[in-house]
């Protein structure tokens, strides 16, 4: 597993010559600066060296430059399939609106009936024709759910993957026309990860009556999620399931099309993530998910 630092500063406080010149006083070989975005924020990418980082930082305080830090870390294939699970991670930006936003319905049988998390499309998925992508495998749509490539569905059903049900997505407008994509939803919820050992979560405001939703990431560190999970149990998850955890905040509402889910994190197993390797998919990355025997 390879951890990165990512020292982010503003352009405005600091040029990267300059921040060249500290990096070098620091003593510490930065492997990339990239370039400042729209708000002048960039960040120098060092490995794993803590320490550097914070000489770096404090010479950067020392210069009226405020900076934060950011880990984040990339497991490589060969981890990702020997890990028992994995978290499914898309890399690329989320797009568009989804949910029940653009009229597709939902069964809220499984849901919470006070936030509607737990809240699953039946049928078809309408989104905005515009909002999705005219190629690619894989995206997400800003209210984190998960859409594949009808390539990538059809490659999961021939290789035998389990755990995945698809659902085919429409047009929201004029004839509904079908567009190549299929949300992909993965019913087995895992039991709730480890409170105390994992990482990289934070919890803000949850439903008081399910106490599912109301999971964020942090800017600091990557999501480290554990469980204590019996060999049996492990033996019993499909290919493809979903944490216990609900990312972001649900809102059920009137009218129902204003609704938000927050959504669960897709998991998979070693042979989701040889399917979707095999497929050279480039805007997924894995999270290994630690499991200990309970
Ligand atoms: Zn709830």
């Amino acid at each position: 597993m390879r951890t990165r630092l990512h020292i982010f500063v503003n352009a405005a406080d600091i040029d990267p010559d300059r921040l060249r010149e500290l990096l070098d006083d620091a003593e510490v070989q930065p492997e990339k600066i990239t370039r400042p975005g729209t708000l002048g924020v960039y960040a120098a990418i060092i490995a794993d060296d803590l320490l550097g980082a914070e000489r770096l930082r404090d010479l950067l305080r020392r210069n009226g430059v405020e900076s934060f830090l950011r880990h984040s870390r990339s497991a490589s294939n060969d981890e990702a399939l020997s890990a028992p699970l994995s978290v499914l991670r898309v890399v690329t930006a989320e797009r568009g609106e989804g949910g029940p936003r653009h009229g597709t319905t939902f069964t809220l049988e499984q849901a919470c009936a006070r936030c509607g998390t737990g809240a699953r499309p039946l049928g078809d998925v309408l989104l905005k024709a515009g909002d999705v992508p005219k190629k690619g495998p894989v995206f997400q749509t800003l209210d984190h759910e998960y859409f594949v490539s009808d390539r990538v569905r059809d490659a999961l059903g021939a290789a035998g993957i389990t755990g995945a049900e698809f659902h085919a997505v429409r047009a929201a407008a004029g004839a509904e026309e079908r567009l190549p994509w299929s949300q992909l939803v993965a019913p087995y919820a895992l039991p709730p990860a480890d409170p105390e050992t994992s990482g990289g979560i934070r919890r803000q405001d949850p439903c008081p009556e399910c106490e599912r939703d109301g999971y964020f990431g942090t800017a600091q560190s990557p999501l480290e999620l554990r469980y204590s999970v019996g060999r049996e149990d492990l033996e019993r998850v499909p290919d493809f399931a979903v944490t216990w955890e609900h990312f972001g905040r649900s809102n059920l509402v009137e009218p129902f099309e204003d609704s938000v889910f927050a959504q669960p994190l897709i998991v998979v197993k070693p042979r989701a993530v040889d399917a979707l390797l095999k497929l050279k998919i480039r805007n997924v990355a894995f999270d290994p998910v630690a499991v200990s025997d309970s």
